[in-house]
């Protein structure tokens, strides 16, 4: 058992700095609410979510990351290398006070091994992509993209909703655990298998599971039943994805859409192999790891075959950014990459947009601070104006369990429809245009007083112009540049010489080391004149960067976006 089990961290509220300047207390706030036992998932071990995402390398190196951040003055800047805080030095206000690298490593050297190796002698840290940056929101910062995915899945193939499709998955995690919800909020009918008892009664209690049945055959039949009446529920069930993908083969079970989120990309922690207990299974990792990833490998390429058997047999079928694909192909499934990643198949257009994920966090741990943002920015784009703002609209609406309230203004009235996990938070997604415009929104909103601290304004890695992740956010590029990470490099450059509050370069999030680099940005709306000029220039040189990347690949919407925003690219065709 680790020393710290009983360690609880909790991000201070309020209006009360312990650091000298805004930027240093929202990194310090938001690192321990990334540790919250309500946000991470195993907080002991530092565990934020993704397999094991870390926040930081060890306690020590927490501990004096907060003492650090504490007594830096506002113009000094300090350096984490993979969870570990390693210098400061001077640099200006208008720097960010944090610059982060995670798990990066030579090309030639970044192997799964090689990375265990040196984590193992207390030398690096798997930042995944929202951990080790310290912007993870709990399950709801990725449920926003989860719904875009599975909504957009609803328009394509199924004549603009997904109710009455039984949406088959796994992997009831961090982020996985956004799907029952994210299926249910675009009209489907969710049946999710996970192995971890502890996770799904976590997904209960939040409310983004709404039942978990008693057994495989009761799961299958109550999903049937559901998805009859075009009842938008969903029903877990403690199972591997194998046994509830197989049994639904044996019982010619007509699936309509398919994906999954167990954390393939990590095959020594994120996935467990068939008949092996969860005791069992940290035995083996322990004892002899080579074996345990043999096992889990040969159980992924099983996983994938019987979902390229319910494929074939109709089921709209996508891979969920976990790199199960590729496991499933180096442990012998020719065709492992029969099915699409969900990028290309739904995201990518947006991505041409330079629209991508969007969340702010409320320091003051109010809520009604997030009720008043949710208000301002429907008044801020009214569906009347069009392009993507009816969805913003059914989005934040979609939130609230009183929505009549919201739009009546009357904030006391308001209720969320999801529990919050940690500070209050909300997501959207926004493109190039938006982001700038919003900031500002909430700037102002902490310098009137319509807010009561100030907001940290941040978003995934996974973005539009941020990460070169070939089986994933960059699978598929219409130019065959999937693998140039020149892009990711770029981005984290850009919002560090834009001014953002803490910028972020890591490797291997989402699909593992070896595949994938990323950037991220944070930047906080204190409600200052500096802070409003940061903001204006990070909000639009970031998603910009997902415009300058698809108009290069050849992308026309990438194109048709770039002409409605003037924006300046040297070399291009037209
Ligand atoms: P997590 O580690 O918190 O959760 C994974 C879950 O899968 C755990 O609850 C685990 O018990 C369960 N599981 C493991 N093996 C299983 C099996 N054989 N059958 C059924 N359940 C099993 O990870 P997470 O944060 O939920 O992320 C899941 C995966 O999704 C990761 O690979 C992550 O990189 C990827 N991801 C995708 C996106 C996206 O937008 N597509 C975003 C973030 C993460």
């Amino acid at each position: 058992m680790s020393p710290n089990i009983e360690r609880v961290v909790r991000a201070p509220r309020g209006t009360e700095r312990s650091c000298q300047s805004w930027a240093a207390e929202a990194a310090m706030r938001m690192l321990m609410n990334n540790l919250d036992p309500e946000v991470a998932e195993d907080p002991a071990k530092l565990v934020v979510y993704g397999g094991r995402g870390r926040a930081a390398r060890s306690w020590a190196a927490f501990d004096a990351i907060v003492r650090t951040l504490k007594r830096m003055a506002p113009d000094e800047t300090l350096l984490v290398q993979s969870g570990k805080p390693v210098g400061v030095v001077r640099t200006h206000e208008d720097a960010p006070r944090v610059l982060i690298a995670n798990s990066n490593l030579v090309p030639h050297w970044a192997t799964q091994a090689h990375f265990d190796a040196l984590e193992a002698q207390g030398l690096m840290m798997f930042g995944q992509m929202t951990a080790g940056s310290w912007i993870y929101i709990g399950t709801q910062g990725i449920l926003q993209g989860t719904y875009e995915t599975f909504a957009e899945c609803g328009r394509k193939h199924f004549g603009g909703t997904l109710a009455g499709q039984l949406c088959v998955t796994a992997g009831c995690g961090g982020m996985g655990g956004a799907q029952p919800l994210a299926i249910t909020l675009a009209g489907g009918t969710c049946l999710i298998a996970e192995v971890d008892p502890a996770r799904l009664q976590r997904r209960l209690e939040d409310r983004y599971l709404d039942e978990v049945a008693p057994s495989l055959d009761a799961a299958i039949d109550r999903a049937r039943e559901l998805a009859a009446a075009k009842e938008a529920r969903s029903v877990g069930v403690r199972a591997t994805a194998i046994q509830l993908l197989e049994r639904l083969l044996e019982r010619e079970v007509k699936v309509d859409v398919l994906t999954d989120q167990t954390s393939a990309h990590d095959p020594l922690e994120g996935y467990l192999p068939e008949e092996m207990t969860l005791a069992d299974a940290a035995m083996l990792r322990k004892s002899d790891p080579d074996a345990y990833v043999a096992e889990s490998s040969a159980c992924m390429a099983r996983h994938v075959r019987a979902m390229l058997a319910l494929q074939e047999r109709g089921a709209v079928t996508f891979d969920y950014g976990n790199n199960l694909r590729q496991r499933a192909k180096d442990h012998g499934v020719e065709n492992a990459f029969g099915f699409p990643g969900f990028v290309p198949a739904y995201i990518r257009e947006q991505f041409c947009l330079g629209r991508g994920p969007f969340r702010w966090v409320a320091l003051s741990g109010d809520p009604k601070d997030i009720f008043a943002t949710d208000k301002a920015l429907l008044d801020a784009f009214p569906v009347a104006e069009g392009g993507y703002n009816q969805r913003l609209h059914d989005w934040i609406l979609g939130c609230h369990a009183n929505p009549e309230a919201l739009l009546a203004g009357d904030l006391d009235a308001c209720a969320p429809r999801f529990g919050w996990q940690g500070l209050p938070a909300r997501i959207c997604w926004f493109g190039l245009g938006e982001r700038d415009r919003a900031g500002l929104i909430f700037n102002q909103m902490v310098r009137d007083g319509r807010v009561s601290a100030p907001l940290v304004i941040g978003r995934d890695h996974l973005d539009c112009g941020s990460v070169a992740s070939p089986n994933r956010e960059t699978e598929g590029m219409k130019d065959g540049t999937d693998a140039v990470s020149d892009w990711a490099l770029l981005n984290a450059m850009v919002n560090v010489a834009s001014g953002a509050s803490w910028v972020s370069f890591h490797h291997g999030g989402g699909v593992g080391i070896g595949f994938s680099q990323h950037a991220g940005q944070v930047i906080v709306a204190d409600g200052s004149a500096a802070a409003g000029h940061r903001l204006a220039r990070v909000l639009t040189n970031d998603p910009m960067m997902g415009v300058f990347r698809h108009v290069d690949a050849g992308y026309e919407t990438a194109e048709g976006g770039a002409d409605d925003r003037a924006v300046d690219i040297p070399m291009r065709a037209r």
